[in-house]
């Protein structure tokens, strides 16, 4: 560990159907999109599938292909990260943290630490 935290992004960027993330340490991340959307923390994304008692007139709409296809990516403060979907939704907000820690590449699953 130094004194620099890998969990700050130099740059992200929308490349494909992928979000990806370069970290302040240089490794790069790809997130697939369909999964980060899945991932989706907001109240709107977090509510699907749960009714709150009412059978009826479910307010979430269901989502289409574009709503999986990033279209913008951009930081907030040090600490999230910000999508904008295809089909215009942005509520969520990813933690870097968390973002590392998910970080899909054959290095990071293996449990083995990133090269310096
Ligand atoms: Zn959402
Ligand atoms: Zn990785």
């Amino acid at each position: 560990m130094s004194s620099h935290s890998p969990t700050r992004a130099r740059e992200v960027m929308v490349v494909g159907g992928d979000v990806v993330v370069v970290w302040a340490d240089g490794h790069e991340s790809y997130y697939p999109g369909a999964e980060l959307r899945r991932a989706c923390t907001c109240a709107e994304c977090k509510g699907e599938g749960h009714l709150f008692g009412r059978s009826t007139l479910p307010t979430l709409k269901p989502l289409v292909p574009e709503a999986f296809v990033p279209v913008a990516v951009g930081l907030v403060g040090n600490y999230g990260l910000q999508v904008t979907w295809g089909d215009g939704h942005d509520y969520g907000i990813y933690t870097l943290a968390e973002l590392r820690a998910a970080c899909p590449c054959d290095g990071c699953r293996a449990g083995a630490p990133p090269a310096p």
